[in-house]
């Protein structure tokens, strides 16, 4: 019969662990569910019975019907919120349904995001609105277009039930899938509780399903930290090339996998300014744009604490590991950070001096109020012709002042191997045409609250769904903001 359709393989790992790492629990049914979205694509990749999803998504994601194989539970984990320590978080609204293993062979996890309250959920309602779950539906489905690991978007549904915020909006619920979604927090979960024998038993699970090559080293514990460390560097260096501030990096929002997660206040900027906050509860630019290494740098010292006590049993020398490793992230980062922004300017290889080439422009676009995105983009057409230039000053409040750093940037272009056509592709490769404007994504947003219109929210997924390529029929999909029509403030 079809309420024994099996769309899932499960194959569940994380239900495997001692009981104090999650609490077991049924989503919470809703009153008329209804599916907006399915991302076909990866349900492939993941293995899915399609057809069964067609027919059963709309219960099976609203959490109305828990699919064969499924073993739903809510993970415990803790927190630095804005820097203070919170002991006892945990999945407040949230619930793992199991994890399949993908047509590549990688393991996922499959989650109910705003499927009921919890034994986590302190005073919160369990649910989500369906703005931030379009909003995470088209920001995470983004970032993986832009190649940068990510959590994804498998479905989302409304529920039919309100939910009350400021104001009252239709609830909605939205299924991600990750690598995992085992989070610093999780580690200081036990470590808070002097559990370190649940701090070695997560540290061997997530060696086990993210680092296995680690293993058989001679300190997998001290080895596990860097890799999270270097995963982190790269990751964050990523975010800053594409102008995107993630607006609550917490430690129970920072993974170990490496994947982004938990797209709350988050957007991409507009014109670049270093310290560009968009999150309505990030008063003091705790997460603004630029900070976002150094915080991503706090928060694995945050995760260092927990797994010190691993490392070695003499503490200073495990602590002297821990302080290596951080300095090391900072390396990293800046190695990640520069390689990517010399791919932006067109640089193929590496000179002394390119660093400061670099921050001349980001200082001319921060003071010009120049967009980011464009900017980029635009460069690449310079790269090829000259002509193209016009194109790119007028993106600066006062047009005459890149024009020195366009000769010095010719002058380093000069000594590059590639030949003028290439840089141009090879830029367009790296510099996207389209991100998901905030203000796009607030129109998308309102359309569905207003008027039941998902038909922007599709429009600007597939647009994004394409970064990099010039889609000229979409133009005004690359255009910033009208004065009118800046978004400034995003809400989770
Ligand atoms: P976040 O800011 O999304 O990282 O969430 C921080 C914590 O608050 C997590 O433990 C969430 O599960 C919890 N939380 C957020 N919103 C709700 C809600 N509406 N109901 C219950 N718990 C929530
Ligand atoms: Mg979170
Ligand atoms: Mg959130």
């Amino acid at each position: 019969s079809p309420s024994e359709t099996a769309p899932f393989r499960f194959d569940n790992s994380y239900a495997r662990l001692p009981a104090t790492f999650y609490a077991r629990l049924e989503p919470t049914p809703v009153a008329e569910p209804w599916l907006v979205k399915l991302n076909r694509p990866l349900a492939e990749e993941l293995g899915l019975d399609i057809e069964a999803l067609e027919r059963d998504g709309a219960a099976i994601f609203s959490g109305n019907k828990v699919p064969t194989g499924a073993e739903p539970l809510a993970m415990a984990y803790a927190g630095h919120q804005f820097g203070t320590f919170v002991p006892q978080l945990g999945d407040g609204r949230a619930i793992l349904l199991g994890e399949v293993i993908d047509r590549n062979g990688r393991r996922r996890d499959i989650q109910l995001k705003g499927s009921g309250q919890t034994p986590y959920s302190r005073r919160g309602d369990g649910r989500a609105a369906l703005g931030p779950v379009l909003r995470e539906y088209i920001v995470s489905e983004a970032m993986h277009a832009f190649g940068v690991p990510t959590t994804r978007a498998l479905a989302a549904t409304v529920t039919g039930q309100p939910v009350y915020r400021e104001q009252i909006l239709p609830g909605a619920v939205f299924t991600r899938v990750a690598a995992s979604h085992v989070r610093v927090g999780t580690f200081q979960f036990f470590a808070a509780r002097g559990d370190t024998e649940s701090v070695r038993t997560l540290a061997d699970y997530v060696i086990g399903r993210h680092y296995p090559e680690l293993k058989e080293d001679e300190r997998p514990y001290l080895s596990l930290f860097k890799a999270v460390a270097a995963r982190q560097a790269a990751l964050i260096a990523r975010w800053l090339h594409i102008g995107f501030i993630h607006g609550v990096m917490n430690t129970d929002n920072m993974t170990v996998s490496g994947e982004t997660i938990d797209f709350g206040p988050c957007a991409f900027m507009d014109t670049f300014d270093p310290k560009k906050v968009f999150s309505s509860i990030d008063q003091f630019g705790r997460y603004a744009y630029a900070n976002q290494p150094a915080i991503g740098q706090w928060n694995l010292a945050r995760l260092a604490e927990t797994l010190v006590p691993l490392f070695d049993p003499v503490a200073d020398t495990a602590v002297n590991f821990a302080n290596d490793t951080l300095s090391e992230y900072g390396t990293i980062f800046q190695s990640h950070w520069l390689d990517g922004m010399r791919r932006k300017i067109g640089l193929s290889t590496a000179e002394d001096g390119d660093l400061e080439l670099i921050q001349s422009l980001l200082t001319l676009m921060h003071n010009g109020n120049a967009d980011f995105t464009l900017t980029f983009r635009q460069l690449a057409a310079s790269a090829e012709d000259e002509h193209a230039d016009t194109a790119l000053t007028d993106l600066f409040d006062n047009r005459t002042a890149p024009s020195s750093w366009l000769n010095d940037w010719r002058r380093r272009l000069a000594r590059e191997p590639m030949e003028a056509g290439a840089r141009r592709s090879a830029m367009r490769a790296v510099n996207p045409a389209f991100i998901p404007r905030n203000h796009r994504v607030e129109q998308a947003i309102d359309a569905a609250i207003r008027d039941a219109d998902f038909s922007l929210f599709e429009a600007l997924l597939d647009v994004t769904s394409r970064p990099y390529e010039d889609q000229p029929e979409h133009a005004a999909y690359a255009e910033p903001p009208q004065p009118g029509e800046e978004v400034l403030q995003t809400f989770c």
